[in-house]
């Protein structure tokens, strides 16, 4: 198995990624998914292409992966939002958790293992159970509402991913809000009281009403589904700090093992220069841009085509670019199928086309694995161009369409209508040719209905028989 790379942003180097068992293949990966409040920008989404990329290539691999993803459905900005709207907390998050499942399709993401939700019975009563031991064990307090809170002077590893000094800190401050800056390090909410603005929100506790702070819910729902050391998290860079950091301290002040053992962060996808956001209005969600006639695959391309950790600026002439791109990558394709024709036998490929996989290896190289891949474009384009000796004979081509499927079960960025010719049709299709041959009109009309039958239609042309899906 080859050796994959990446940046663990807690130790700050390139670390191999490796299963927990020696002779395992399986890798858990958790990554924070939406906050239910709004539709999901293509900034969030940003960082769901890039865990699909880093998904996909340890399934090519050869790892197994298994992937869950949360939906924050109850923070501060959920209940907000219910609020000003006048609606039920539940009602007011279903639309965007079902347009969020709908982007998440438009843009080729592969289905997690779970979705847990923040509100689900088990996970609250996980998170009760999570803020009770931390509690017995010294590291949260109750105050005089009845909110519980996380007491930070009690982990000395607070601070450690986001390499924040809390020696020159205010250790004993507390904040409430789910989301604050580095500059007031202070014990964090694990269980906030119910107050009047909650409205219907709120589930009983050992400390009266109330509702969880929004990094307990993803401690809990992480080690519930995943225990209580997961391989691989993920997020974007605001994650870091405090959400990952005050995840890390409630797991293993509750459960008392590491975590996590590769952390990793996207850079933010960037608008002239600042974060897109919803709270900036600077963002564009995924339906703005399929209504303005972009689609889920030319955002994908824009997204995954720059480096994970690297500077995005969103444009449209970035949007225009992944459209030209991938019109060459069709053309290509097109002309690769066109010239195995039938052929069955698929010749090995340049060795240099491995260079692909490889790239993704050191870290999710993608701008050299794209490098590769059109590089191979345009040499094999040339070879197709020419005509007797150096030309690409049929098995080549049919060699280069294998490694071009092995491609686009990474990068997903096949054509929406890519029909996959089955072998059953395939092996109608070479006796048809052989009756044909044989001057057997009868049985080659016969393999013709047959082939119709499974949704194919079959026309002779000049080159010989063309299938397309009927
Ligand atoms: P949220 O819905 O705000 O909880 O964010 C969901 C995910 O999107 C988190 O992993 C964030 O780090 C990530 N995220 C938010 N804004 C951006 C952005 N502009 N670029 C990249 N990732 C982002
Ligand atoms: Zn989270």
């Amino acid at each position: 198995m080859a050796s994959v790379h990446i940046l663990n942003t807690l130790s700050r180097s390139l670390e191999e990624i490796t299963p927990q068992e020696r002779e395992g293949k399986t890798l858990s990966l958790y990554t924070c998914g939406p906050t239910v409040y709004a539709y999901a920008h293509i900034g969030n989404f940003r960082a769901y292409v890039f865990e699909d990329l880093l998904q996909r290539h340890l399934q090519e691999r050869g790892f197994l992966v298994r992937r869950v993803m949360n939906l924050t459905d109850v923070d501060d900005k959920t209940i907000r939002g219910a609020h000003a709207a006048g609606i039920a907390l539940a009602d007011y998050t279903k639309p965007f958790k079902e347009a969020f499942f709908e982007d998440f399709r438009t843009l080729r993401l592969q289905e997690a293992e779970a979705y847990p939700c923040a509100t689900a019975p088990d996970q609250i009563a996980r998170m009760i159970a999570m803020i009770g031991t931390l509690l017995e064990k010294g590291h949260a307090y109750q105050v005089e509402d009845g909110s519980v809170y996380f007491r930070i002077a009690s982990f000395p590893n607070y601070g450690r991913l986001a390499h924040v000094d809390l020696e020159n800190q205010r250790p004993g401050q507390r904040v409430a809000s789910d989301e604050y800056d580095k500059e007031a390090v202070a014990d964090f909410a694990l269980w906030k009281s119910w107050v009047a603005e909650d409205g219907s929100v709120g589930w009983e506790s050992p400390w009266g009403k109330g509702r969880p702070g929004w990094h307990i819910e993803c401690s809990a729902m992480a080690t519930g589904l995943l225990g209580e050391t997961i391989d691989i998290h993920c997020g974007g860079v605001d994650n870091i700090f405090p959400h990952h950091e005050a995840e890390i301290a409630q797991c293993e002040c509750a459960g008392g093992k590491p975590f996590v053992r590769y952390w990793m962060h996207c850079a933010h996808l960037m608008v002239e220069g600042s974060k897109m956001a919803k709270s900036s209005g600077n963002f564009f969600t995924l339906r703005d841009l399929l209504e303005k006639g972009w689609t889920g695959r030319e955002v994908r391309y824009a997204l995954i085509s720059v480096h994970y950790r690297g500077a995005l600026n969103f444009t449209f002439d970035g949007l225009a670019a992944a459209r030209t791109a991938l019109g060459r990558l069709d053309a290509w394709r097109e002309r690769l199928i066109e010239t195995a024709g039938l052929e069955n036998t698929a010749e090995s490929t340049d060795p240099s086309t491995e260079g692909f996989f490889a790239a993704l290896d050191d870290d999710l190289n993608i701008s050299s694995a794209l490098g590769v891949l059109f590089e191979t474009l345009r040499e094999s384009n040339r070879r197709m161009d020419q005509t007797g000796e150096g030309a690409l004979t049929p098995s080549q081509a049919r060699g280069l369409l294998n490694w071009l499927a092995r491609v686009d079960g990474v990068l997903a960025l096949e054509p929406d209508a890519v029909a996959i010719i089955p072998s059953e049709v395939e092996e109608l299709v070479a006796a048809r040719a052989a009756a044909r041959n044989a001057k057997e009109w009868q049985k080659s009309d016969e393999i013709r209905d047959q082939i119709t039958g499974l949704g194919w239609t079959v026309k002779d042309t000049k080159e010989g028989q063309k299938i397309i899906k009927a």
